[in-house]
């Protein structure tokens, strides 16, 4: 089974989506931003991010179920409806004769469920980063019978080269289970340019980011290069337990704090060997959502990695949006990984 097809309409999908996101983020002094039900934060591009790709898989994949973060229950809400009109705005962008009902009806296109093929969506992972100018990404990944099998996940605002933070901003992370994991610069960044997209709003209409003749390179995990990742929020981690385990599996630089599934991308191309994301102490019932990770897994698998819950568990994306059999996240380079585990189990 080669997913020539779905490869492709993902790649154009998340590049339109990051563009969205990257051209609501330069153009909005303050993005629109309404609170969800667990006080986490949803923006314009969230949802206009989530509307363009659900508009692509629809129209090329009708039959596959899309189980993605967000509903547009709260944008047809009156009191909404200058989100919702904005959220149009820079949908209509991309698709000309956007709508606000078929920009909701897009955005509800996500509310499928897990089934033996589907495909999950986080329109835009680590909002709270998107929102402080940090790292965020768009993530996208095709389920077949509980396995990942093609990831996409574009991260606009993540260096080619960490060692050059200024240079080349925007990546682009795809795997193909099977067939490896590659990076390659994201259709815009900061020199070729998404403030140039962004001054050329009259011809948006008609903008497609360039697919063709974008090198991309194979990726691959690090063997040696003692450095972990994890969230900036504290609450979405354990960062005292992080450092022990960390410590106990003889790492002793200092942690490289990322949002989204940016720090899938990092352990992928070595820029860290290890990923942790343990509980937070402060929810101990939530769930890690399928979205969050689904991509990113199948990355780091393909570049070489493992990825397990802190229990040695294979993450579990057959069950619910919600992985209710899983605790904890552990992302390595696999050297290590049960080392790391065992680090676990005694504490
Ligand atoms: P990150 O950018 O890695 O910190 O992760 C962002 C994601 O964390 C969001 O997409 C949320 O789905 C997820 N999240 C929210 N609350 C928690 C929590 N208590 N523990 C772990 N992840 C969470
Ligand atoms: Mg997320």
């Amino acid at each position: 089974m080669t997913y020539t097809q779905e490869k492709q309409l993902a790649i154009e999908a998340v590049t339109q989506a990051a563009a969205l996101c990257a051209t609501v983020r330069a153009e909005m002094a303050q993005v629109e931003t309404m609170q969800k039900g667990d006080h986490s934060p949803v923006t314009v591009a969230d949802f206009g991010a989530q509307a363009l790709v659900c508009q692509y898989l629809a129209a090329a994949f009708p039959h596959d179920a899309v189980v993605a973060e967000e509903d547009a229950t709260a944008l047809r809400k009156t009191e909404n409806a200058s989100t919702l009109a904005k959220v149009t705005e820079y949908v209509g962008r991309f698709q000309p004769n956007a709508t606000p009902e078929m920009v909701c009806r897009w955005i509800d296109v996500g509310n499928g469920q897990v089934a033996s093929r589907y495909w999950t969506l986080d329109p835009i992972d680590g909002t709270k980063g998107f929102l402080r100018n940090d790292q965020y990404a768009v993530a996208l990944a095709l389920i077949e019978n509980g396995q990942p099998q093609v990831s996409v996940l574009a991260c606009p605002a993540l260096p080619l080269d960490l060692n050059c933070p200024d240079e080349e901003l925007a990546v682009l992370f795809v795997a193909v289970r099977g067939e490896g994991a590659m990076m390659e610069r994201l259709g815009f960044g900061k020199t070729n340019n998404m403030f140039v997209l962004s001054d050329r709003a009259s011809e948006f209409p008609t903008y497609l980011p360039p697919f063709e003749g974008i090198k991309s390179e194979v990726i691959h995990v690090a063997r040696e290069h003692l450095r972990f990742v994890e969230s900036v929020e504290a609450d979405h981690g354990d960062h005292v337990l992080q450092q022990a385990i960390a410590q106990a599996v003889g790492i002793s630089q200092p942690s490289l704090r990322m949002d989204s599934q940016a720090k899938y991308g990092a352990v992928a191309r070595g820029d860290a060997i290890l990923y942790l994301r343990l509980p937070s102490l402060k929810s101990p019932t939530y769930r890690e959502k399928i979205w969050d990770h689904a991509a990113g897994a199948l990355l780091v698998e393909e570049a070489g990695g493992r990825v397990t819950d802190m229990h040695g568990q294979p993450l579990d994306f057959a069950s619910g949006q919600r992985m209710e059999n899983n605790r904890g996240v552990v992302v390595s380079n696999g050297v290590i990984h049960a080392v790391v585990i065992e680090a676990l189990n005694k504490k």
